[in-house]
């Protein structure tokens, strides 16, 4: 069985508010969280998950909702840089969805195979009213993504040995995510169906920070259930069929990889 390693890239932070990612949650507490990118190998696939925010997303310094952000195509390269893996060397981009902050320099990358779901281009293509108020989706990215070769999922696909990607729909309606082997067990990366791992268990009493710090966080009352939403979920009940999913098929909390967890910055998984 091959085993895979999962490096987090640091593209990028944004400071949000954590009650919009964890409703209801610590009203107007400030936390600054990432965005990630993710390098995985196998020894000798080089695949990359995500590719961050791009810098036309960031107007006077700040991004989603007017929250103050840094990021672009300068955070992609040096976070590369400092693995020593250069752009071209990447052979697979997989995107577990296609918003901004996600598929946001996708043109990093031009030798490479671009792998998403066929119903996330289908929402890009279109995307709903609500959808378009928020800027979720950089339209410019449609012609930036039919220039590049590119692979449309349907549903849950075995790419390579040990790396599978299970469409996982409620933040939007192609969010896939990755199930990794890795020497110690399964790995699951999250992208945005789980964006910091309160979210998955709500029991958590405090969390670590973007610098190493704890900070406490308020637990969820036991009646919430299993997880609680972002403010960021378009489709309520596919989103908790993909938690249940996704809790099910974890071994322990520690295999789960959110996609803006702040305290995996400079961490590496599956040794
Ligand atoms: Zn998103």
């Amino acid at each position: 069985m091959p085993s895979w390693t999962v490096q987090p890239l640091l593209f990028g932070t944004i400071e949000v508010k954590k009650d919009q990612i964890t409703t209801g949650l610590d009203a107007g507490m400030p936390v600054t969280v990432p965005y990630l990118g993710f390098y995985l190998t196998d020894g000798i696939h080089k695949v990359l998950l995500d590719t961050g925010i791009n810098k036309k997303y960031i107007v006077d310094g700040k991004a989603w909702a007017g929250s103050p952000a840094a990021g672009g195509e300068d955070w992609v390269l040096k976070s590369l840089d400092a693995i020593r893996v250069q752009p071209d060397e990447i052979e697979w981009v997989i995107y577990s969805h296609l918003h901004n902050d996600h598929a946001g320099n996708c043109h990093l990358f031009p030798r490479a195979l671009h792998i998403f779901q066929e119903a996330e281009w289908k929402e890009l293509l279109d995307p709903l009213p609500s959808m378009r108020i928020r800027g979720d989706f950089d339209m410019s990215l449609i012609p930036e993504l039919e220039r590049l070769d590119s692979m449309k999922l349907v549903g849950d696909v075995d790419l390579l040995d040990g790396l599978r990607v299970i469409l996982t729909p409620g933040h939007t309606a192609g969010s896939q995510c990755l199930v990794l082997s890795a020497e110690d067990g399964v790995y699951i990366l999250a992208g945005d169906t789980i964006h910091v791992s309160p979210i998955a268990f709500p029991d958590m009493t405090e969390w670590t920070l973007m610098d190493g710090s704890k900070q406490a966080i308020t637990p969820a009352p036991k009646h919430w259930g299993p997880a609680v939403p972002s403010s960021l979920v378009y489709d309520h009940y596919a989103w908790y069929r993909s938690i249940y999913r996704i809790k099910s098929m974890l071994r322990e909390r520690r295999f789960l990889i959110p996609g803006h967890e702040p305290g995996i910055v400079g961490k590496k998984f599956g040794l």
